[in-house]
């Protein structure tokens, strides 16, 4: 009899949050809308498409116009299907069998779950209660236990810290290890490493265009680093995986990035403020600690996360529940308002 073996038998097929709920809070999506000019650019470009063709398996034209978006070189960049793909190209053929890569968590989980896929050693090491990560500790780990790769998100998800450049390019500079830096929300913020990804011969930069962009829906993440480690991405990766709609969509949105500017300062804004609504209710209630956030939602610890996350459940909005914490997505004002408000009522009456 044909059997699982044992690192897949276990496995679930990933779910999100199912349901219908008013507001969704939940993901780190963009709230926005297409305007109706960007929408007809859009319907144009598709009626172009050679439907009968395989992609263009360099993303040729998408590269062009995300390299120009960020003003560096269209060859220190190669395009994945989300930068989930890429993340896990880069684990099963930047590492081998029995190499170890270093994840430090609260990080995004996906990290550790494709390692066990290719079956490289994962190294876990925790952030201790500011949930900043300690750059010395983790240059001394790496270099101690022989890590061939440490990955992290700046911002971090969960938890919104961030990590200044100098610091991250102190580790950089430091380690023999493969820096894999996923900047999925670095356009909230301004410490990125973008523009200077291809100077280092152990750095690749992850982008997205799933949460500020606000084209989750395209699946398209982006990998920056020198001309010898994109060429291996773009070796190894299967050769058509960025299909021609989203290519041309994505070549559209970055082409256009007036609204990408728009729609980024708008969250920024947005996010301010739930930040501080949040913390008016942190200072009441000193069982809901609110964390200060460099991306586009809000880390909170709290015993009644559950209760938490039940009540804005009951009242149609999702957020994401951790084991002792919540992250709320900042969405538009309308949508913030209404889940400060919830919380506000929840401490009402349920408390
Ligand atoms: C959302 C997210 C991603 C996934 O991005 P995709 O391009 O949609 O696959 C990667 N890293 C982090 C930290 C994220 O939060």
């Amino acid at each position: 009899m044909f059997e699982l073996n044992k690192k897949i038998k276990d496995l679930v097929p990933y779910e999100p949050i199912s349901g219908e709920y008013k507001i969704r809070l939940d993901a780190n999506e963009s709230p926005f809308e297409l305007s109706e000019e960007i929408m007809q650019k859009i319907i144009d470009v598709i009626t172009k498409v050679n439907f009968n063709r395989y992609p263009d398996p360099n993303c040729t034209e998408l590269t062009q116009a995300f390299a120009s978006y960020y003003k560096i070189n269209p060859i220190n960049v190669a395009v994945g299907n989300g930068s989930d793909e890429l993340i896990s190209v880069i684990e099963s053929a930047f590492l081998c069998k029995g190499e170890k890569l270093l994840v430090i968590n609260p990080d995004f989980s996906m990290y550790q779950f494709y390692s066990k896929i290719c079956e490289i050693e994962c190294m876990v090491t925790n952030k201790d209660n500011s949930y900043k990560i300690d750059v010395n500790q983790l240059i001394n780990k790496i270099n101690s236990d022989k890590i061939s790769a440490a990955i992290f998100s700046n911002p971090c998800n969960p938890t919104a810290q961030g990590l200044l450049k100098e610091d991250v390019k102190h580790l950089i500079n430091n380690v023999n290890a493969l820096v894999i830096l996923d900047e999925a929300y670095m356009d909230f913020w301004d410490q990125s490493l973008i523009n200077e990804a291809h100077e280092y011969d152990n750095l690749i930069v992850l982008r997205t265009a799933s949460k500020a962009v606000g084209f989750a829906s395209l699946r398209l993440g982006f990998a920056i680093s020198n001309v010898k480690i994109i060429n291996a991405i773009k070796a190894v990766k299967s050769p058509y995986n960025v299909n021609s709609i989203s290519q041309a969509i994505g070549t559209t949105i970055y082409n256009n990035s007036e609204i990408l500017e728009k729609n980024k300062k708008i969250i920024v804004n947005n996010t301010k403020m739930l930040y501080n609504e949040l913390m008016k209710i942190s200072e009441i209630h000193k069982n809901f600690v609110v964390f200060e956030t460099n991306a586009n939602f809000v880390f909170i610890k709290t015993d009644l996360c559950v209760k938490i996350f039940n009540y804005l459940e009951k009242n149609s909005v999702a957020i994401r529940k951790f084991d002792g914490f919540l992250r709320i997505t900042s969405g538009s004002l309308e949508e913030n308002s209404a889940v400060i408000y919830l919380i506000n009522k929840f401490f009402v009456e349920e408390v």
